[in-house]
């Protein structure tokens, strides 16, 4: 069976025993180890970015179930906003919003509604596969009624205590999507590109002097007809050139921009330019103040790193918005809700934006208005669902005033444990940086803004809940209501104050909202578990990668703040990013990754797991994945321990126990000191989330246990001698049981794989090891001067073995003895050198010398030749065994000829070791008439053979 078919195996294993359920069942529920599982979309297949969050949420929940917490979790689905709405409009070939119009919202709702959890069977695979342990059947959804219900209690609360206002403010818009974006949205997704675009510098020509022009930079065009005024910097030098018969004016730290000859005419302070008159480049009809096309002082903001010192104003720019604002110059939108042009030159209206740019050019120069124009390259913000360029535009929507809770947000910050730490600094500057929220979206497929507006007075009116619209609609209104907008949009409610009509606002929410209230939301809190929550709240624990610090880390903590003043979680684990082996994005296209389902299925689950568990993304840095890495950890974690557990199995032994205190020998003492050291550190890396660090810790124990203690005490499990034999095997078992206690969060099938063997030999009897107390160090069974002096032995013996090689001696052949100076070991350790080097004596001299001297003696007697063949034919002959599938109990009888003399005698000298070794009861020295037998060649003596199996 492939490791991969053994994992399967154990999943079946363990829904069938309810393992899971019972794991929670087990701990009191008046000790909760609570912990939000973020809510992802399932609008398209789990990635390996949703494999290491399926593993980060998996490992501590299992670990603080082993340590006595009840760890309840439930799987929860994300279900609104534009990712889904913009997968639909392409699969209904919707390319405008006005086409949903068309086609109906309720239809379009109920299209996404059918899509939404399209995908949901293959990540409940890809969850049970990689060994994720989740209630996912009962999963919430932040569609349901319920959910909907919580967000809308939450939004009238933080309404009702003066939270929220509705505002104009310039947001990124997209104009195919026909909705803003927020700022974290975009950079989370990092939908930064870097365009190569012309950009212009203009000529605004002044209108009190002839001949004279103030020159402006812009890297868009388009928002040149729009344009209200110029900023300068008053406190800057500026200077007047003449060009050819022409005057221009820029700031003079720019002067380097200037190719042709010019005469420098005058220098002034930028303060002489305030309140010039300019003709704008284009006339524009506007029903403002008409107080616009001057030139205005833009403070410390009007730098000249790029540009003239002079900065054209339109209202797509944060920075002009605020400007033209406080100045109180028109308000011109040029671009309609389409993104094209609405009002300017009567021929480019209609035009895409960005197609205005080419126009604006063109006509400039006709013009004699542009000054120059060049490619010019800077990185501009795409949509993140559908690749449209989004512009800045100045919206009316609604905002959470994040300035009022920001001393709040990072007062409890210091509250909360980040993983690792240095994410609390840069969260820390989030915060400081923060906008205000919108969470107004001008879309469809959300939870509907519960605000009724007046239509005649303007009145607003706040609903918190199902049961206060049934009793506030004019209309009869169901207790199960759907609250999207469709729905919704149908009830109306009196006005109070001038009894007309009240319909709800166009908005819905901002999908951040919704998952920002997933602690409640998903209770349906507080109209039901209030007690329950009262208990469960906040979390111990949330993980996300590093994207989410901005985004749900941030909108659960700012929810978290309004409504109870406190923090929503106490530890957080962040992830980096998986990129491809390239180091760059993985991409479907490009296919520079291996399939995730490949990987699980060479070198199963567990492999996958460590693997992201012990890389630097749990340090929250990126990690490019190699293939590569996968099988050498496979190799080094699990073929290691599935080895030592495959000796452990075969070896034939009844009286088992885990009582280790019958041992004297070193080699156990030795090991059983290092799983309690092992159990000390593992527990407090994990108290500390460090998975990394854990892994690290398992990693070299197991090498350890395998390539020192099994490795050197073979001859001991096999060993006649049965206090012998059960002082190792009890040790063995010791160790085994608690290490697969150890490995049970982070590799829940290799745990379990070694439990149950264990199980087999009955010496642990719980169902799972899953159902398993964490275990707990002894003290008394640490031993610090055993790990230097094996530390000492196992150095001995590496450099001797370097000392063999040299000499061209392989290890079968037994040397008669080794000398060793300028070290003091007790016997046991020297038993252990003679054993590992396979020497007879191992002999210390009392010299003085400073440091450690080897001297091996690679004198080869008769006596240790004869020895040496013995020892090569019984390797030879259980290979031969093994080949032949026999187990310890089958018995053999030997036929051998050879016309080696010597091969005869050591048979003679040896006859009943090897007998012993190879489990046979006759040695015949003939091969008769046996034929499929083997032929060997130990040093240059031939050998054949033949096994007869006796039973
Ligand atoms: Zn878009
Ligand atoms: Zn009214």
């Amino acid at each position: 069976m492939s490791y991969n078919e053994k994992e399967i195996e154990l999943i079946q294993f363990w829904k069938d025993n309810k393992i899971f359920e019972k794991s929670v069942e087990q701990r009191p529920e008046n000790n909760p180890y609570i912990f939000y599982d973020g809510p992802p979309f399932a609008t398209g297949l789990p990635h390996y970015g949703h494999i290491l969050s399926f593993v980060t949420k998996d490992v501590f929940p299992r670990y603080w179930t082993m340590k006595g917490y009840r760890c309840e979790r439930k799987w929860g689905w994300d279900c609104h906003g534009l990712p889904i709405e913009s997968i639909c409009e392409k699969i209904l070939n919707l390319k405008q919003k006005n086409e949903i119009y068309e086609m109906g919202v309720s239809n379009f709702n109920e299209f996404c509604r059918s899509k939404v959890l399209w995908y949901t069977n293959e990540w409940k695979n890809t969850v049970e596969r990689m060994g994720k342990w989740i209630d996912f059947d009962n999963s919430y959804k932040t569609m349901d009624n319920t959910y909907m219900e919580t967000v809308w209690y939450i939004f009238k609360k933080i309404y009702n205590e003066g939270f929220v206002y509705k505002g104009k403010k310039v947001l990124f818009y997209c104009p195919r999507c026909e909705t803003p974006l927020s700022n974290f949205e975009i950079s989370m997704d990092n939908s930064y590109k870097d365009v190569t675009e012309e950009s212009i510098t203009a000529k605004f020509k002044l209108k009190e002097e002839p001949r004279t022009f103030l020159l402006a930079w812009t890297t868009t065009p388009w928002t040149l007809i729009g344009n209200v005024a110029l900023a300068i910097n008053s406190e800057q030098t500026y200077v007047k050139l003449k060009v050819d018969n022409e005057f221009l004016i820029l700031i003079k730290n720019k002067l380097d921009i200037i190719k042709d000859e010019y005469e420098i005419i005058e220098e002034f302070k930028g303060n002489d330019l305030l309140n010039k008159k300019y003709e704008p480049l284009y006339q524009i009809s506007t029903n403002s103040n008409g107080n616009g096309h001057i030139v205005i002082d833009g403070g410390e903001d009007v730098q000249s790193e790029e540009g003239t010192g002079i900065i054209h104003l339109a209202i797509y720019g944060e920075f002009d918005y605020e400007i033209i604002k406080k100045h109180n110059l028109p308000i011109i939108q040029h671009i309609d809700e389409h993104g094209d042009l609405k009002s300017g030159p009567k021929d480019w209206i209609g035009k895409w934006f960005k197609d205005v740019d080419e126009e604006v050019l063109e006509d400039l120069k006709q013009r004699n208005l542009l000054f120059n124009s060049e490619d010019y390259t800077h990185s501009y913000p795409f949509c993140y669902r559908c690749d449209t360029p989004l512009i800045y535009n100045a919206l009316d929507a609604w905002f959470i005033d994040i300035q009022q809770i920001k001393p709040r947000l990072l007062e409890t910050n210091e509250k909360i444990k980040w993983y690792p730490k240095e994410i609390s600094k840069r969260y820390q500057n989030i915060i400081e940086t923060a906008p205000d929220w919108c969470i107004s979206r001008n879309r469809f497929w959300a939870t509907a803004m519960p605000i009724w507006m007046c239509e005649k007075c303007n009145e607003i009116k706040v609903i918190g809940s199902i049961k206060e619209l049934q009793e506030s609609a004019v209309e009869e209104v169901p207790d199960n209501l759907d609250l999207h907008r469709h729905i919704v949009d149908e009830i109306h409610l009196r006005c109070p104050s001038c009894k007309k009509v009240m319909n709800r606002i166009p908005e819905v929410f901002d999908c951040w909202l919704e998952s920002g209230s997933m602690p409640y939301a998903a209770k349906h809190y507080p109209f039901e578990n209030v007690e329950w929550f009262n208990n469960n709240f906040p979390s111990h624990f949330v993980s996300e990668y590093i994207g989410q610090v901005r985004a749900w880390f941030y909108y659960m903590h700012v929810i978290s703040i309004l409504l109870f003043n406190e923090i929503p979680f106490k530890n957080v684990v962040v992830n980096g990013n998986i990129l491809a082996e390239d180091g760059t994005k993985m991409s479907k296209s490009k296919r520079n990754f291996p399939d995730p389902n490949l990987i699980v299925e060479k070198y199963g689950a567990d492999a996958l797991r460590i693997y992201l568990l012990s890389s630097q993304l749990m340090r929250a840095q990126d990690l490019n994945f190699k293939e590569e890495i996968v099988k050498q950890v496979y190799r080094r974690f699990n073929l290691l321990l599935f080895n030592v557990l495959k000796f452990y199995s075969m070896i034939d032994f009844e009286e088992l126990t885990m009582d280790i205190s019958i041992s004297n020998n070193i080699l156990d003492k030795w090991i059983i000191s290092l799983l309690n050291i092992l159990i000390l550190d593992v527990t407090e890396r994990m108290d500390d989330y460090d998975t990394a660090e854990v892994s690290r810790l398992l990693f070299s124990f197991i090498e350890d246990l395998s390539t020192w203690y099994v490795k050197n005490s073979r001859d001991r499990f096999k060993s006649e001698d049965i206090h012998e034999k059960s002082s190792a095997m009890n040790a063995l078992s010791y160790v085994l049981v608690n290490l697969s206690k150890l490995l049970a969060p982070l590799t829940p099938f290799m745990a379990e794989m070694i439990y149950q063997k264990l199980k087999e030999k009955v010496i642990v009897d719980s169902d799972s090891v899953h159902l398993e107390q964490w275990p707990e160090h002894d003290e008394k069974l640490i031993t610090h001067k055993i790990h230097e002096n094996m530390d000492l032995t196992r150095v001995i013996v590496s450099r001797s073995l370097e000392l063999r090689e040299n000499s061209k001696i392989p290890v079968r052949q037994p040397l008669q003895k080794v000398i060793l100076k300028g070290v003091t070991l007790d016997n046991d350790y020297l038993q252990v050198i003679a054993r590992a080097l396979n020497v007879r004596d191992v002999i210390i001299e009392k010299e003085d010398e400073k440091e450690l001297i080897i001297e091996l003696d690679t004198k080869i007697t008769s006596e240790l030749k004869l020895e040496g063949i013995a020892r090569n034919l019984i390797r030879y002959l259980n290979n031969y065994r093994k080949k032949l599938k026999l187990s310890p109990k089958n018995r053999i009888d030997l036929y051998l000829t050879t016309e080696s003399k010597e091969v005869w005698e050591s048979l003679e000298i040896h006859k009943e070791k090897i007998k012993k070794m190879i489990q046979a009861d006759n040695v015949f020295k003939s091969i008769k008439d046996k034929v499929g037998g083997k032929k060997y060649n130990i040093d240059k003596h031939v050998i054949e053979v033949y096994i007869e199996v006796k039973n």
